[in-house]
């Protein structure tokens, strides 16, 4: 962006805005839909990946990324597929950074190839880091991603706290008739290494199209296991009305776990969450069933203002809650890899 226009934007700041008066604070950007995995309830084992050609270059990003931050957006999350096979993202991590507006860059990564990386993240200005593991056996691992990497994903969280991360949460997807055995086990070893753990319930995004209700294994199902085992769970004030997971502090003072009841209790009321695909199409929930195509305007030479348009038109359609707990919902033709998580 050139300069008049930066400060044609900045002499008009006004916040991204839904119909119900959400404003929009936080985008997820998908860097990739490509992965070195193959969780099932992401991916299919058969995949076609979107051509190189088809996916933002960062120059676009930091292009889109430097619109929405002079509009009140002040967070990225940069995610996939598996952000880190894309290369150099560390560049991407330092571009985003020097864009004036944004305060904190995060990043979520399966962690196989965060041994190699983490420095250089750390060094590019990557605030903050959440690593997806959904189990510590490794058969159990090798059964949920079809990949037999949980040695390199313990390496790449030991690599990060070594590279000075100290704010490193694990993600943990819980699938019933999969994940009863693991939260335990899980709880044990996140609290040893000081890591905030969140469970997140199975959402209908999964590639294969096999989802069923019967398998959400729920937050209240899980705090009763927890509880069974460790004593009661003491809630936490959240520290953002917007942040998805409601979390909870176990005795003493160990980090805290949470919870991403997605499914049955949806956050939608307080979402200021935005999404842009890999293939650089704006979504206004992980849910939705349409897409603002941003990629063909930014490719066709639109105005700043024909793309800021564009932006607030998508966000003008957020519906009130995605319905995924009611008998309404319409499950989107997209994964969770397509879209980002
Ligand atoms: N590859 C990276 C990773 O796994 O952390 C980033 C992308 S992944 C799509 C982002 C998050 O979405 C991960 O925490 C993953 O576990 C979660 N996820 C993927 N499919 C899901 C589903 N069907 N329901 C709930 N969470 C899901
Ligand atoms: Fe890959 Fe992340 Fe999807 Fe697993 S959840 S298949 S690591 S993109």
């Amino acid at each position: 962006m050139d300069q008049t226009s930066k400060q044609k934007l900045a002499s008009r700041i006004d916040p991204i805005v839904d119909s119900y008066g959400r404003e929009h604070r936080s985008l997820r950007i998908s860097v990739t839909d490509r992965c070195n995995i193959r969780c099932f309830y992401c991916m299919p084992e058969n995949v076609k990946f979107l051509p190189q050609n088809s996916i933002l270059s960062f120059e676009e990003i930091r292009q889109v990324v430097e619109i929405l931050a002079c509009h009140g957006v002040n967070r990225v999350r940069i995610t996939g597929g598996e952000p880190l096979v894309r290369s150099e993202i560390w560049n991407l991590v330092s571009q985003l950074k020097s864009v004036s507006g944004i305060d904190e860059i995060a990043l979520t990564t399966n962690g196989i190839l965060l041994s190699d990386q983490a420095q250089k993240l750390k060094d590019s200005g990557l605030d903050r880091i959440n690593v997806s593991l959904d189990s510590i056996d490794p058969v159990k691992f090798k059964e949920i991603t079809r990949r037999d990497a949980l040695d390199k994903v313990f390496a790449g969280i030991d690599a990060a706290i070594l590279a000075g991360f100290d704010n490193i949460r694990i993600n943990a997807v819980s699938v019933r008739g999969i994940s009863e055995t693991e939260v335990i086990p899980l709880v044990s070893w996140a609290q040893q290494k000081g890591l905030h753990l969140r469970f997140i319930e199975f959402m209908p995004l999964d590639g294969d199209k096999a989802w069923q209700d019967q398998q959400v294994f729920t937050g209240a199902m899980m705090r009763k296991i927890i509880e069974e085992e460790f004593g009661t769970l003491s809630p936490v004030v959240r520290a953002r009305s917007s942040q998805p997971s409601v979390d909870f502090q176990l005795r003493g003072d160990g980090p805290q776990i949470g919870f991403i009841d997605s499914v049955t209790e949806p956050f939608c009321s307080s979402c200021d969450r935005m999404r842009i695909t890999a293939e650089g199409k704006l979504r206004n929930c992980l849910f939705s069933t349409e897409e603002w195509d941003l990629k063909q305007l930014i490719r066709s030479n639109g105005s700043v203002e024909q793309i800021e348009l564009l932006i607030r038109e998508g966000i003008r359609h957020k519906k009130l809650g995605h319905g995924s707990d009611t008998g309404r919902f319409v499950r989107p033709d997209r994964a969770m890899y397509q879209i980002g998580g």
